[in-house]
């Protein structure tokens, strides 16, 4: 099957056609991952449809506060689900876990990722989009629905985790328009901040435990961390952990290294001016230009090896 690439309206249609829909998003969930499906299953419970959020993976604790976000299910193993349409936001449909294992149901693809090369599904893709949840909202406006305030609750904080909270560079003026409607239906941005920045003790502790890794590299342009084995049992989250070399003034890439098991490891990578998508996906991974990822299925050293070398083609 060849790939149809969508406008909103034909997204929406395809939608409203649907009656029993599961909807996902990526692996190592983040706040718009779950912001943009939460947000989308209200939506379609509001049309009176059968809808479930189903992520293949933990979920942060610091998202806990999101609406709904006790209703996610993570599939049991042989586990299925009837549905007529699987929904998968925020990735292409490659980075989805054992998801595609409940339903054959035909893939809606809606993304803002600029690497999505989904070639098979439908899919809805705006690259300028600063985060799904940006996209989300112009979808409830195409589909007439209700914003609630707890749907807003949801958009705002994909917008605000993507964009860091309206500081990286793919915030636009639309992004701005986007967050202001959302308070104007009920947002509360100083509770969702402070929400999201909320960190357990320990996490902090490994915060202090992570920068005692860091490592420079090229002349001060890069600058590592490094979860290893023995890090990672304790380690609960590494979300924001690489913000905190990014801001080191000589840095571009900024990167932390985190092993997750035997022969499989995954690196978060951020530049203020290097494109990092394309670094990632020449290690397979990808992302956008100031924000992307990898995964190495090798030994925590040689995923180390490998970064660094493909890091020193754009460096010396
Ligand atoms: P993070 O470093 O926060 O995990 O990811 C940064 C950005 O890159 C996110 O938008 C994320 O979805 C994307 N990304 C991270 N890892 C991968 C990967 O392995 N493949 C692809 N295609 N995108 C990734
Ligand atoms: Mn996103």
């Amino acid at each position: 099957m060849k790939s149809l690439k969508l406008t909103l309206q034909e997204t929406a249609m395809k939608i409203k056609t649907a009656e029993k829909i599961l909807v996902t998003a990526h692996i190592n969930p983040d706040g718009d991952a779950l912001g943009s499906t939460l947000a989308m299953c209200q939506v379609l419970r509001q049309f009176g449809k059968i809808a479930q959020v189903y992520i293949d993976d933990k979920l942060p604790t610091n998202l806990n506060f999101l609406p709904h976000i006790n209703e996610i299910k993570r599939p049991a193993e042989n586990e299925k689900f009837d549905a007529d349409l699987l929904l998968v936001i925020d990735t292409a449909p490659d980075r989805i876990g054992s998801i595609r294992n409940l339903t054959d149901a035909q893939i809606l693809n809606i993304d803002h990722h600029v690497t999505n090369k989904n070639e098979t599904d439908d899919l809805y893709l705006e690259h300028t989009a600063a985060a799904a949840c940006e996209i989300i909202f112009k979808l409830c406006k195409e589909l007439g629905v209700k914003i609630t305030p707890d749907i807003a609750t949801c958009l705002y904080t994909g917008i605000v985790t993507d964009t860091g909270f309206f500081n990286y560079s793919n915030t636009t003026p639309t992004t701005f328009r986007v967050a202001a409607e959302l308070v104007e239906y009920g947002v509360k941005p100083n509770y969702i901040s402070e929400q999201v920045e909320r960190r357990k003790l320990n996490d902090v502790k490994v915060m202090i435990a992570a920068l005692q890794t860091m490592q420079i590299y090229f002349n001060e342009k890069v600058a590592g961390m490094f979860i290893d084995e023995e890090l990672s049992k304790v380690v609960d989250t590494t979300e924001g952990l690489v913000d905190l070399i990014r801001v080191i003034d000589t840095v571009d890439v900024a990167f932390v290294l985190t092993y997750k098991a035997e022969n499989l490891v995954r690196a978060s990578l951020r530049s203020k001016g290097v494109n990092v998508s394309e670094i990632a996906q020449k290690m397979g991974g990808g992302g956008h230009i100031r924000a992307a990822g990898c995964t190495f299925h090798t030994s925590f050293d040689e995923a180390k090896n490998i970064l660094l070398q493909t890091l020193g083609e754009y460096f010396d």
